[in-house]
């Protein structure tokens, strides 16, 4: 072959190459946020595949997740740091009060910032939806029976601190609905039929946004609640 033309297939190569690249980076540019692993969170967006690698990052990023919450609907107050605890092990820090989500609580939910933006996306597009597909009212209020708790695991007296021991998770006993009906773990979970249904929705789509995820089909201690976290271990159950 004459040099000119293998010069000539040679740049034509580059330039589809830089062509297709370019073209990439453009389609990775303007994927929607949930979409892209590049992108940060953003709470006001529906949960997609990248959603839960941009919770993981404000998991370990103190200040990502405040500017997370900031940036969102939620109205959160910060609370000042606490060390408790024989060893200093248990309290929190960069912790906030949930002043206004898109349900009420039962009880003032005080958490670390993670659980908070977890629980946002979660109550909006995981609870709501699945309660329009299975319930007859919509939610009115979560019942939650705890956050912040200054003990090991299952309150054991050795082993492995407990997520609640640095207000990283929170426990839910059920749900109140605007026409008056609780729907409660605890009974609903076996019962079989739309409550079961919508208990089983709301613990799979909490997966998506908190890293640990416990219910009665875990063990008989979670028989009456769903517990959700955010620390560093993954589970779904
Ligand atoms: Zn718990």
């Amino acid at each position: 072959m004459q040099w000119w033309k293998r010069a000539a297939i040679t740049a034509a190569i580059l330039i589809v190459a830089a062509l297709a690249v370019w073209r990439a980076v453009e389609w990775v540019r303007n994927l929607p946020p949930e979409q892209s692993p590049f992108a940060t969170l953003d709470l006001e967006r529906p949960i997609g595949w990248a959603t839960g690698m941009q919770f993981d990052r404000i998991r370990t990023d103190p200040l990502a997740c405040t500017a997370a919450l900031s940036a969102s609907e939620i109205e959160t107050s910060p609370i000042e740091d606490r060390v408790e605890g024989d060893a200093g092990q248990c309290g929190f820090a960069n912790a906030v009060s949930l002043e206004r989500s898109l349900f009420p609580y039962s009880a003032p939910v005080r958490s670390s910032c993670p659980v908070a933006a977890a629980l946002y996306v979660w109550e909006r597009e995981v609870v709501a939806t699945a309660a329009a597909q299975w319930l007859e009212s919509p939610v009115a209020r979560i019942e939650m029976i705890g956050v912040y708790s200054c003990r090991n695991v299952y309150g054991r007296s050795e082993g492995r601190l407990s997520e609640h021991a640095t207000a990283n998770s929170i426990d839910i006993a059920g749900f109140r609905l605007e026409n008056g009906r609780v729907v409660r773990v605890l009974d609903g979970w076996a019962e079989g039929g739309p409550d079961a249904a919508f208990l089983r929705a709301v613990r799979d789509g909490a997966c998506e946004t908190f890293q640990g995820v416990l219910s009665p089909d875990y063990n008989r201690a979670h028989a009456d609640h769903l517990h959700l976290d955010m620390g560093a271990y993954d589970i779904c159950s």
